[in-house]
């Protein structure tokens, strides 16, 4: 216990959302502070191990799911999740909706995997297309519930890594194989639910992504939520799109605006399932800030 609030209070001391969990691992610290490519330098593995070995004396490494010790066969090299509790996750692979990211169960061939649910069939939607890591059930959905209303602000580093999962959509992958350029932006909180929560999920995401992937992305909070819609959880998609419009606008300032007109933009979230608050984002996005396209990617998916 006593570990856990000292973690928590190094990830408030230090404004930084990958200090606290990773401040109990140990191993992980550098993981989580550092760039993936500085993360396979020498120096980096061998002052990886040699911290890692002396805190991890001090506090051993736990598992985020059922918290038990990382000590069992296969576990030496994990960073988060014992081997069973990594299979309590579910990842969403082909066939999903190529539109909404909802997936679906059976196979499709090579000539419709590109499908449009019926969902999203007669939508128009402002964002070219959302992909989910992870589907929005059992230890996924336990994850950002305790990151989000549970306090425990440093599983945001797990949930930035699960994020990278969306990456590996093959229209996103071949993008950035090719070298094409991204400019994150989160979906914004209202200031009244960011007071009450302390921060913003999305945000805290984007800044994980980006320091894990490095330079090919940007980040910008382009977006503020100008009016506060309440709770939408017991509202449809088309009632939900009708009382989000109006309520996202560009954030000021000509030079952040200046990041999202003509650009390709990852709007990020850690859950969609109607799809209607990015949608409206990114219709804010692409007629107000000009953006190129918007692309969705979010922690889970349903
Ligand atoms: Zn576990
Ligand atoms: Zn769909």
């Amino acid at each position: 216990m006593i570990p856990c609030l000292f973690g928590n209070l190094a990830s408030r001391l230090t404004d930084d959302p990958t200090v606290g969990w990773p401040f109990l691992t140990s191993t992980t610290f550098f993981c989580a502070v550092t760039t993936s490519r500085a993360q396979t330098s020498l120096p980096y593995r061998v002052a990886s191990a040699l911290t890692g070995g002396f805190l991890g004396l001090l506090y051993p490494r736990n598992c985020a799911g059922c918290e038990e010790p990382l000590d069992g066969d296969g576990d030496a090299d994990r960073t988060w999740l014992c081997q069973p509790c990594e299979g309590r996750l579910h990842r969403i692979a082909p066939p999903y909706c190529g539109v909404c990211g909802q997936s679906y169960a059976g196979e499709v061939s090579e000539a419709v995997a590109r499908f449009r649910c019926g969902n999203c069939a007669d939508l128009d939607l402002a964002f070219d297309f959302a992909v989910g890591a992870y589907r929005n059930e059992g230890l996924a959905r336990e994850l950002i519930h305790r990151f989000k209303y549970g306090r425990q602000h440093a599983l945001c580093a797990l949930l930035g890594e699960l994020l990278r999962g969306a990456l590996t959509d093959d229209r996103l992958a071949g993008s950035l194989a090719a070298g094409e350029r991204w400019t994150l932006v989160p979906v914004p909180l209202h200031g009244r639910r960011l007071r009450d929560r302390g921060f913003n999920q999305a945000a805290e995401l984007c800044r994980v992504l980006r320091r894990s992937v490095g330079d090919a992305f940007d980040l910008t909070p382009a977006l503020r939520r100008v009016r506060h819609t309440g709770h939408q959880a017991a509202l449809d998609r088309g009632d939900r799109l009708s009382n989000l419009q109006g309520a996202f606008a560009l954030a000021p300032g000509r030079r952040l605006r200046s990041r999202i007109a003509g650009r390709s933009v990852l709007l990020v979230d850690d859950v969609l399932t109607t799809g209607a608050t990015a949608a409206e984002c990114a219709r804010v996005l692409v007629e107000t800030g000009g953006a190129a396209k918007v692309v969705v990617i979010t922690v889970v998916r349903g």
